[in-house]
């Protein structure tokens, strides 16, 4: 028998606990994370978070702070006065965000950059960014650059906006503590906004990272079987069978209250990139034809029983997205509904689910690997080189007026023959008798670099560095240039 979850309310707050004495873990959470953030100010909740743990300082109970994509957590685990009183300071110092000082902001970047140099500075989109393009979700996976612009006034209001008692929960694996006392404004009710996905049909993406990897969109529900049935099928295509890979990886992030964004990364050394590709394609193919294998199903519901096996102790996680679930307006599957379900899931069912979710089909394929135009022709899937500069030929027809560069202010580059031309809808590349296009309105942010380098990056997260020194007259042109957007799209980026 499975020990109750108590839900109360603390302050206003839905709190998750349980009846077990002794040392505890405790968690403030609260409803906003990566896709709330729009893509000016990714990674604005990681600077709160980083801010609010050092106006905390010095805390000696073991505690720390996370941020996903859908949420800003702080915990501390060790004797419940202690986590009380370290839960009840973050609070506090969410309320007085203000006293931060420049000196504040200024280290906490420095501290974000040694975190993650590579997210800080790189503009890198990720599999949810191929299919959302840079906002909701998607903004969980290109990078956080506008970190280093972000002002005090701007995690003051993100602050002030999300961390409120209506979008926050509270959950502690023993009793909530006499001495916890979190008290935050009450606030207005927040919105979590999530644009349809912008790739609607099987897709393979050329990616700038290593690899291979498999997305699909599925139901929340069933998505843990089904990753668990076809990574069962792609360890014995491509690894026993072929030695292909070491290993499949997977993630999943939900969408809204029904899907789930399922993601499997393949690691072929470079070499053997493109067969497995092929390989892997074919695997799906091959279950979407006959069906997956009855070991495959099997596996799948061994995997889940494994993971949902506790004992009657409730684990920590299962409160933590039980108060995520809730502050998003999810529901939270119990976990002997998902144990039922997995000792009932035939191989048919399963096959029928991944038949259903194929059309999300995206593949990403790492860009630097030489494909063939016939075996690309022979994957079926719609090829995207997911390049910001799109050839100008295909957008000309809705601009005739633009046919010629006439009168717009063009650059030339110093050492090749190229030249840019700024229009007032595009910045059009002319480079070796081929002519490439930047539409100025799908640009999503404009990275404003401190090397003196221009970053632009487009609604889908397709992005390109501007280097100025390559270009004669280059301070007209950078100028020029970041006259072309809108002042609140444009941020400074650390150097590349
Ligand atoms: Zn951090």
């Amino acid at each position: 028998m499975m020990q109750p979850v108590n839900i109360t309310s603390h302050h206003g707050m839905p709190s998750y606990w349980l009846d077990r004495k002794g040392l505890c873990t405790g968690t403030l959470i609260f409803g906003v994370g990566m896709r709330d953030e729009p893509p000016a100010q990714a990674g604005i909740t990681h600077l709160v978070e980083h801010l609010l743990l050092r106006r905390v300082q010095p805390v000696t109970v073991l505690h720390g702070g996370t941020v996903t994509t859908d949420s800003l957590q702080f915990y501390a685990s060790g004797r419940p006065e202690d986590v009380a009183g370290f839960l009840n300071a973050i609070a506090a110092a969410a309320l007085t965000l203000e006293a931060v000082t420049d000196e504040d902001l200024t280290f906490e970047k420095f501290v974000l950059e040694a975190e993650d140099p590579h997210k800080f500075s790189t503009v890198s989109s990720g599999l949810l960014t191929y299919r959302f393009g840079t906002n909701g979700v998607g903004a969980a996976h290109f990078g956080a650059p506008a970190t280093a612009g972000l002002t005090k006034a701007e995690t003051i209001e993100w602050a002030g906006r999300w961390l409120t008692a209506g979008n926050a929960a509270v959950t502690f694996t023993g009793p909530l503590p006499a001495s916890l006392d979190i008290r935050l404004p009450p606030g207005v009710p927040v919105r979590h906004h999530q644009d349809p996905p912008l790739v609607t049909a099987p897709t393979l993406i050329k990616s700038r990272k290593r690899g291979i990897a498999v997305s699909l969109l599925v139901p929340s529900r069933d998505a843990g079987l089904l990753c668990e049935a076809l990574r069962y099928e792609l360890l014995a295509r491509l690894r026993h069978s072929r030695g292909l890979i070491y290993s499949v990886e997977n993630f999943t992030t939900p969408i809204d209250d029904r899907l789930s964004q399922l993601d499997l990364i393949l690691d072929p050394v470079q070499a053997n990139t493109v067969p497995a590709l092929q390989e892997g394609v074919l695997t799906l193919r091959g279950i979407a034809e006959a069906g997956f294998s009855k070991d495959a199903a099997q596996s799948a519901r061994n995997a889940l029983v494994s993971e949902l096996g506790w004992d009657e102790y409730v684990p920590q996680d299962y409160l933590d997205q039980l108060a995520i679930d809730g502050l998003l307006g999810r529901s939270t599957p119990d976990r002997q509904e998902l144990l039922d379900q997995a000792t009932i899931m035939s191989a048919a069912e399963l096959t029928k689910m991944l038949r259903n979710s194929s059309g999300s089909l995206i593949i990403a394929l790492d860009k630097s690997v030489k494909l063939r135009k016939t075996d690309a022709a022979k994957l079926g899937l719609a090829i995207d080189g997911y390049e910001i500069w799109q050839p100008l030929k295909d957008t000309e027809a809705d601009h005739p007026a633009e046919e010629s560069d006439g009168g717009h202010p063009t650059w030339r580059h110093k050492s090749s023959g190229a030249t840019l031309t700024l229009s007032p809808t595009r910045l059009i590349r002319r480079a070796s008798g081929k002519a490439t296009t930047v539409s100025l309105a799908d640009v999503a942010v404009v990275g404003d670099r401190s090397c003196g380098c221009v970053s632009l990056m487009d609604r889908r997260g397709r992005s390109s560095e501007l280097n100025m020194d390559e270009w004669k007259a280059s301070k007209k042109l950078r100028r020029k240039l970041l006259e072309a957007f809108p002042s609140g799209i444009i941020r400074s980026f650390p150097e590349d």
